[in-house]
C-alpha cells in the first residue's frame, strides 16, 4: 500500500493502528476529522478562471508549493503523521485520482525516487 502513495518502503513514518475496543466497534477510530482544500482565489487565479483552463492546469496553480496550500492528500497526510488516521482510511476517503495525483509530491516530501523498489 506504500507504494500506492509513493512512500518509499524505507521511509520512517511511525504508523499507527487503533486496536479498538466495543465503544468504536474495534475500528479504532474515535470521532471523525476533515480533510479539505481550501481555496479562496486570489486576483491571478480570478484571471486565469477567465481564460478557462482545464483541470489539470488550474489546479498545477492553485496547489502549486509557492501558494501555500494542501491538497487532499496533503491534508491527510498530515493526520496520518500525526497518528490520527491510517493508509487504509486515506485510500478509502480520498479519491483516487487525488492519490495518483499526489504520488510525485509524496516521493519528492520523501527525497526518494519514485522507482526505489528493487
Ligand atoms: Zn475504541
Amino acid at each position: 500500500m506504500l507504494a500506492e502513495f509513493g512512500i518509499p518502503r524505507d521511509n520512517r513514518i511511525e504508523f499507527f493502528q487503533g486496536k479498538g475496543c466495543p465503544a468504536c466497534h474495534y475500528s479504532g477510530f474515535s470521532g471523525r476529522l476533515p480533510i479539505v482544500e481550501l481555496w479562496i482565489p486570489n486576483r491571478e487565479e480570478l484571471l486565469l478562471i477567465n481564460r478557462s483552463p482545464d483541470n489539470l492546469t488550474l489546479r498545477n496553480v492553485v496547489f502549486a508549493e509557492a501558494a501555500g496550500r494542501l491538497t487532499m492528500i496533503e491534508a491527510g497526510f498530515r493526520l496520518l503523521q500525526a497518528g490520527d488516521t491510517t493508509l487504509e482510511e486515506l485510500l478509502r476517503v480520498v479519491p483516487y485520482e487525488q492519490i495518483e495525483a499526489g504520488r510525485e509530491k509524496i516521493a519528492k516530501r520523501f527525497e526518494t525516487p519514485l522507482t526505489s523498489e528493487p
